[in-house]
């Protein structure tokens, strides 16, 4: 599934794995991949290569505690349970999961800022919010356990992607409110790496660091990493030479393939994609594996899953394409009971070349939200960016400017070009016209919606420090 990509295929509700077949063929799975590859550690095999019954019987142990413990101690679980008319002991089976009601982003800001908590505010330890992408931030707490499990899965998730003892790792995320600084920071202190605390922002700061320390492991966001290669070369830093970086962990925004490619070729590292969110405990909830680069491991004994119809909440088929609920299973000072993401992703539980048996969610298409109607099509920044990536004289940097002209919704693709490409065109200024045409083309086949594509100098579009800003609304402006 090294190809995987939303948006280059017609058909996206399926996530195709390799001895994964839609047509349920009969192939028996080869069970001898189990085997951890070696030189590959796991950090927690008793947990990441348990087998499948084992996990699912923990899971119900624990969802049973999580419901109860909820019940009893959150007066909003309470009524809502109530209301659904479900009691803990309704509880007897991982199925009966869906009796439950839903919580909402809208449910933690009803009960902004400890509404939702199941102990006391002076008992906590560390408080954390989200980044408040889409509105005011929701607030999320931990205990002392808490936090320690936080670490474990961040470790999990960091070892799978590569990192090690002997790596020094800069963190490019954000400290303070938001869970990725901090989250990142004791994971990897756990695995014995050298961590630098950069925190975001300050370009040239990173870049020095980046070279005088050796840095070989560095986590940020995919937008931002983009950016850090491209600054690495107008300094005339050399990949390999003086930036000496092997593992990217990049994750908190929707990414595709070219650009893993890109980003890979640009900076000389293995990136892999990670996934979390304030609400379910921070970074740590899923996380690729640096063998496999297929998928994002969840750390099902901690978290279950569910993949749902957005619209009717009712279980996609294993594979397909739906919107990612979870339950966290062992939160002391926040239980979130089938937490709605209103994250794009399919979940597979065939097993990875990596010898972890844990299901896997492939890559976030965008957020239920995040979907752009245009002229009666949706269209994610993904689906876009998926084709930028696959073309040749493009960079990175992308902005989508949706405007409503005459009654009509209308999408301009704006996209910076590649330096090679600005300094031939130069001499021949039909490429640019070409490339501007094969992209219209090229958004027209696959989506079905014609856009307008305009080409800017490189270097002119806003670039993030944290989360990319991909769409301009101007409709809700004029
Ligand atoms: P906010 O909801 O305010 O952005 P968070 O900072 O907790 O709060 O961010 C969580 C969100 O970030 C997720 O719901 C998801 O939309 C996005 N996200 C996190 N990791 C990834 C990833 N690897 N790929 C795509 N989106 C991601
Ligand atoms: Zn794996």
């Amino acid at each position: 599934m090294k190809e995987f990509s939303w948006s280059a295929r017609k058909n996206l509700s399926s996530f195709e794995t390799p001895g994964h077949h839609e047509s349920g063929g009969g192939r028996r799975l080869d069970l001898s991949i189990h085997r951890p590859i070696s030189g590959h550690p796991i950090w927690d095999p008793k947990w990441e290569c348990t087998e499948r019954k084992a996990i699912r019987s923990v899971q119900l142990e624990r969802l049973r505690w999580t419901v109860e413990y909820a019940y009893n101690r959150v007066p909003v679980y309470r009524s809502k349970m109530r209301s659904a008319g479900v009691m803990p002991s309704d509880i007897r089976c991982l199925e009966d999961v869906a009796l439950l009601p839903f919580t909402t982003k809208c449910d933690f800001r009803d009960n902004y800022p400890f509404g939702m908590f199941a102990i006391p505010p002076k008992e906590l330890v560390r408080i954390h919010s989200s980044s408040g992408t889409t509105g005011k931030p929701t607030v999320v707490g931990y205990t002392r356990k808490d936090l320690d499990t936080w670490v474990e899965l961040v470790a999990r998730m960091v070892s799978a992607a590569g990192v090690r003892q002997e790596d020094v790792a800069q963190i490019s995320f954000g400290y303070g409110m938001f869970t990725g600084g901090f989250g990142l920071h004791y994971g990897l202190e756990r695995v014995g790496a050298t961590v630098v605390p950069v925190s975001s922002g300050n370009t040239d700061r990173q870049l020095m660091f980046m070279a005088d320390f050796g840095s070989s492991v560095f986590v940020s966001t995919p937008s931002y990493a983009a950016h850090i290669a491209e600054e690495a070369k107008k300094r005339g830093l050399i990949i390999g030479k003086d930036i000496k970086l092997r593992w990217g962990l990049f994750g908190a925004e929707p990414w595709t393939e070219g650009m893993r490619r890109r980003i890979q070729c640009e900076l000389g590292l293995s990136a892999t994609d990670n996934y979390g969110m304030s609400e379910l405990c921070g970074p740590g909830f899923s996380g690729e594996c640096e063998v496999g680069k297929d998928g994002m491991h969840i750390s099902e004994d901690l978290f279950l899953w569910e993949v749902l119809d957005p619209v009717t909440g009712k279980p996609v088929l294993e594979g397909e394409v739906g919107e990612l609920v979870a339950t966290p299973l062992w939160k002391e000072a926040l239980p979130v009971l089938r937490y709605r993401t209103r994250d794009l992703t399919a979940v597979t539980t065939q097993p990875c070349i990596c010898g972890r048996t844990t299901a896997r969610m492939c890559r976030v298409k965008g957020r239920t939200d995040d979907m752009l109607i245009i002229r009666g099509v949706n269209v994610f920044p993904t689906q876009i960016e998926h084709i930028l990536m696959e073309t040749e004289g493009t960079s990175p940097h992308y902005l989508l400017v949706v405007t409503r002209e005459a009654a009509l919704d209308t999408l301009e693709v704006w996209v910076e070009i590649s330096e090679k490409h600005f300094v031939e065109s130069r001499s021949r200024l039909s490429k640019m016209t070409e490339l501007q045409a094969s992209l219209v083309k090229k958004i027209h086949s696959v989506l079905g919606v014609s856009v307008k594509v305009k080409l800017v100098e490189p270097q002119t579009l806003e670039r993030s420090q944290g989360k990319a800003k991909r769409v301009l609304d101007k409709r809700n402006l004029e």
